[in-house]
């Protein structure tokens, strides 16, 4: 395992040097252009595929990124969207998910989650996402149901009131995504086009 110490020594030595300017800037300026909500898996990483620097993202990062859909009441998720997009003015939102996700996984091959409460709790954030893919294919196939994942999150997401009013502005742009892990691509979703042409 690495030891994150020696990463944080590598960072300061061979990394911040470089980006001192840019950190010195960063103190008194947080202006991210986009609002970035992924998985928590650890093989999705923002910043690293979509090549943006440190002040470029605002991150939400839950499990099958889930966006509870809006509802009364203190919640997390809602309270870092509400910020993002009121208080930062974010112009676009992207839910990302990706391949092979453990949530999607658990959800299409109905695992026995009975040990894990609040997994199975938190999971039920995808009911319209399965309900959608199911229509298709019963069981759900894995990457039918993360990609019809991403559109049902980004349903969701347009609830909460500070998406519905920036919608309604013209002041921000929803996008779905999904990153497939071991081909490095990323599919746009609904135009159904890759966001980078392929190679
Ligand atoms: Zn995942």
């Amino acid at each position: 395992m690495q030891d994150l110490t020696e990463g944080v020594a590598q960072f300061r030595r061979d990394v911040y040097p470089a980006k001192a300017d840019l950190f010195a800037r960063l103190a008194t300026t947080h202006r991210p252009a986009t609002l970035f909500i992924s998985c928590s898996d650890a093989r999705v990483v923002p910043e690293l595929i979509t090549q943006s620097d440190p002040g470029e993202l605002f991150v939400i990062r839950t499990a099958g990124n889930l966006v509870p859909a809006h509802t009364p009441g203190p919640d997390g998720v809602a309270a870092s969207i509400e910020y993002a997009v009121t208080v930062l003015g974010v112009g676009e939102i992207v839910v990302c998910g990706h391949s092979a996700c453990g949530a999607m996984t658990a959800l299409a091959e109905r695992h026995d989650l009975s040990g894990a409460p609040a997994i199975a709790g938190w999971l039920r954030h995808a009911d319209a996402s399965v309900a959608r893919t199911s229509a298709g294919a019963e069981p759900p196939e894995v990457d039918a149901l993360v990609r019809e994942n991403v559109r049902a999150q980004l349903a969701n997401l347009a609830t909460h009131p500070s998406v519905a009013r920036a919608l309604a502005a013209r002041s921000v742009t929803l996008r779905g995504w999904v990153y497939d892990i071991p081909a490095g691509t990323v599919t746009e979703l609904d135009a159904i086009r890759p966001a980078v042409p392929a190679a």
